[in-house]
């Protein structure tokens, strides 16, 4: 038979069971014996415990090898002789990847690699779980099942937990000898080049410092049961006081970013989480492990929900560990790292306010694993202009502190350790942007009209206060755009009509008189919060989202519409409604505004000077019907991103179908030129946003269909004043409207030609 031993399942995991685990795995550790046979105890007690027929730990070898160093239910010779790649078979997958694969029937998993000699034909459910120690991947924790089954989430748990253990001891040096530990070192010397995700542009050139540092040496297990508790106690005393200290110090911060905060301050007092750090401790591990315990529980479970907000909140909880850590380390309560000064930040997770904590000065770029474009910490960094990427979970596995490296957020590449050549041309570009920065800083006062003397208006999109510093800069002629929604993703709730009121209060204020258009939140899609209860959908981007929602939920509109009415006293408030579909919506929209209005009125209180209100045309329904909406608002507003993505029934987050679909489709183009009629016959003023409106092409097509109100992102203000500035717009109009009946797929390199031949800027 393969298998030397087979063991019918049995319980032992759930919490009580996962203490014994522990206590058992410490006993093992402290036997006095050789690597090898401590790991081969640890092997064995960890299979006896878990439903598992086979416990293995791979580790990791020189070339990146992942070497099987221990098993309990595979054949014994295998040991030291079974070698996966980097990124081969599940194991390499596992390592590879950092994350834990589990699947019912491994031989039928695409990335299976059968070994032989390992017995492990009847095998079919696997559970790999990479061994982790300050971001670098040290081996690889097995578990496997001849049955073909599921394993569950408390298995998978369990079995997290445990490598968190494993990984702690590999890292104290018992397992790899001296010579294998630095053959691994050695492998992190070379030159890297890796190619991730831009998530906000510019150029970095800089020194990595991990944001989270790798933890101090500590030992896993406790010698004393009762000393632990105490500087468990005194940790979690520290790091209340740390946070509220941190709150205090940022009491500046309003709106959003304070809301943030607070949410720290919620975690930092939970009973539930304290309780459980104390338990772990009384299973008899150091404070330290009892922490870094406790947090992979956590990540482990959060990172099995689907919800991106609750994705969101763990990185609240993992930050909160690392103070703790630090606490317990002995740091100062104040325990924002030193930072080189010139760092490039490397994390696996980040919250915004640790971010907001670091010394901005220092920070020359950001590469962060866990992130999307709507992540809090890129809301943040982008706010602050910090470039970043991602898209490398294998990055601090490459990566060492104080290396150079230098991340391009334009293309989304990383360099480490980079030569002297990639260096210096790196230093060129940034020479580049930052005199080209100045050079539309300069400018951000002259008129925005064409050669030809048509006054365009370029406005700025912004979501939190934290955008307000680039209106200045940028030289916007107002806010187009203000996405109200941002508030009610970051919050850990709906946020109070208080905390609306001020943010929008604020972001008046910070307009100085400048028109600013407040879009009522416009959720649902992939904007979804976890205080919103909603049913799973296929197709979320044409599901319950935007006006659907706030007409189905006034207890949300209304309260948002209240807020808006009361920050705008004495001022003008403009009121947009997104995702406009049916007339019937928008009119019961508007009905909810009056209601408002006369709410106020019959209480006496004040109203804004004048109240206008909007409509988004974002769907083709609304572009069709534009002649009935425009006569009931005052002002509309295309929605570039969500009408290309509905007009070519394209998804406008995939990559694939941006390259496929081009704004500057003849179709496309003539399909705006009808809803920029429909508005001037209307006699309503249109204004036009949309990312699309960054690319100059795009903003100088537009011109030529008649628009003449952009709102576009803070960084496309100055090459866009400079472009149209340029730009004979009479021209350009006699030379598209023939062109807009052509069969062509894209104008693009056309246009391109007629602008670069006319002296229109368009780089
Ligand atoms: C749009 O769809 O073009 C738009 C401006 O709204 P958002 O990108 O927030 O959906
Ligand atoms: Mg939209």
């Amino acid at each position: 038979m393969s298998i030397e031993k087979t063991r019918p399942p049995h319980g032992g995991h759930g919490e009580r069971g996962i203490t014994v685990l522990l206590r058992r795995m410490h006993d093992a550790v402290a036997e006095e014996a050789s690597a090898q046979e401590r790991l081969d105890n640890l092997t064995k007690v960890i299979a006896s415990h878990i439903v598992a027929e086979v416990c293995s730990i791979y580790l990791r070898r020189k070339g990146d090898d992942l070497e099987l160093y221990s098993t309990q239910g595979l054949k014994r010779e295998a040991v030291h002789k079974t070698r996966l790649k980097w990124g081969e078979g599940l194991v390499g997958v596992v390592a590879k990847t950092q994350r834990p694969l589990v699947t019912a029937d491994a031989p039928l998993h695409p990335a299976f690699a059968y070994r032989p000699e390992t017995g492990e034909d009847p095998l079919h459910s696997f559970l790999g779980v990479p061994l982790i120690r300050s971001g670098k991947v040290l081996g690889v924790l097995v578990l496997q099942n001849k049955a073909a089954r599921r394993y569950t989430d408390e298995e998978i748990g369990a079995a997290q937990a445990v490598a968190i253990l494993l990984a702690e001891v590999a890292a104290s040096g018992e397992l790899l000898d001296k010579r294998e530990t630095a053959e691994v070192g050695e492998m992190l010397h070379r030159p890297e080049h890796i190619k991730g995700e831009s998530i906000v542009q510019g150029v970095a050139i800089g020194h990595a410092a991990f944001h989270e540092p790798p933890t101090p040496k500590h030992r896993v297990f406790a010698e004393n049961v009762a000393v632990e508790a105490q500087r468990l106690e005194k940790g979690l005393d520290d790091l209340r006081v740390s946070v509220d200290a941190m709150i205090a110090s940022n009491a500046n911060l309003s709106g959003v970013s304070r809301e943030v905060l607070e949410t720290y301050r919620l975690f930092a007092y939970d009973r539930g989480w304290k309780d459980r750090l104390r338990a772990a401790v009384f299973s008899g591990l150091t404070a330290e492990s009892a922490v870094e315990q406790i947090n992979g529980e956590n990540r482990a479970r959060m990172m099995r929900a689907r919800d991106p907000y609750l994705r969101e909140r763990m990185h609240d909880l993992d930050d909160l560990s690392h103070r703790l850590m630090r606490l317990l380390s002995g740091e100062t309560a104040d325990s924002t790292r030193e930072l080189p000064e010139d760092a490039i930040l490397i994390a696996r997770i980040m919250g915004p306010a640790e971010l907001l904590e670091y010394d901005r000065a220092k920070i020359r770029g950001l590469v962060v694993d866990e992130v999307s474009a709507t992540s809090h910490v890129t809301i943040v960094a982008r706010a602050l202009e910090i470039p970043m990427v991602t898209g490398f979970t294998d990055i601090l596995d490459m990566v060492e502190e104080g290396d150079a490296v230098i991340i391009d957020g334009q293309s989304g590449d990383v360099h480490i350790r980079p030569t002297s050549d990639v260096l210096e041309s790196y230093r060129e570009k940034q020479e580049l942007q930052s005199e080209r920065q100045a050079a539309f800083a300069s400018e951000r006062d002259l008129p925005t009209v064409t050669k030809d003397g048509k006054e365009i208006a370029i406005l700025m999109n912004a979501g939190l206060a934290l955008d307000m510093p680039h209106f200045k800069t940028a030289g916007a002629q107002g806010i187009g755009l203000f996405r109200t929604e941002l508030q009610f993703l970051i919050g850990q709730q709906l946020p109070r009509v208080s905390a609306q009121e001020r943010l929008y209060r604020e972001v008046l204020d910070l307009a100085e008189g400048k028109p600013v258009v407040f879009r009522t939140a416009d959720l649902g899609g992939d904007k979804s919060a976890a205080y919103m209860k909603r049913g799973v959908e296929g197709n979320p981007a044409m599901g319950w989202r935007g006006l659907r929602i706030a007409v189905d939920r006034p207890g949300l509109l209304r309260p948002q519409l209240r807020a808006l009415l009361g920050a705008a006293v004495g001022r003008e408030l403009y009121i947009l409604f997104p995702l406009v579909t049916l007339v019937a919506e928008l009119d019961r929209a508007c009905e909810l505004l009056d209601r408002e209005i006369e709410r106020r009125k019959s209480s006496g209180k004040p109203l804004p000077t004048i109240i206008k209100t909007g409509a988004m045309i974002e769907t083709p329904a609304a572009a069709w019907r534009l002649d009935v909406i425009a006569p009931r608002v005052d002002f509309v507003s295309v929605g570039g991103n969500d009408l290309a993505q509905f007009y070519f029934a394209a998804d406008r987050e995939s990559t694939q179908m941006n390259q496929r679909f081009d704004p500057l489709n003849p179709g496309f183009l003539g399909f705006l030129k009808l809803v920029v009629e429909k508005a001037k016959a209307a006699g309503k003023p249109l204004s036009y946003c949309g990312e699309q409106v960054s690319d100059r092409l795009t903003a100088a097509a537009l011109i030529g269909l008649g628009v003449e109100r952009f709102s576009v992102p803070a960084t496309a203000v100055g090459p866009f004043r400079r472009m149209l500035r340029s730009l004979d717009a009479g021209a350009l109009a006699n030379w598209l409207e023939p062109r807009l009946q052509r069969p062509e797929s894209s104008l693009r390199e056309e246009l391109r030609k007629f602008l670069t031949e006319n002296g229109v800027t368009i780089d």
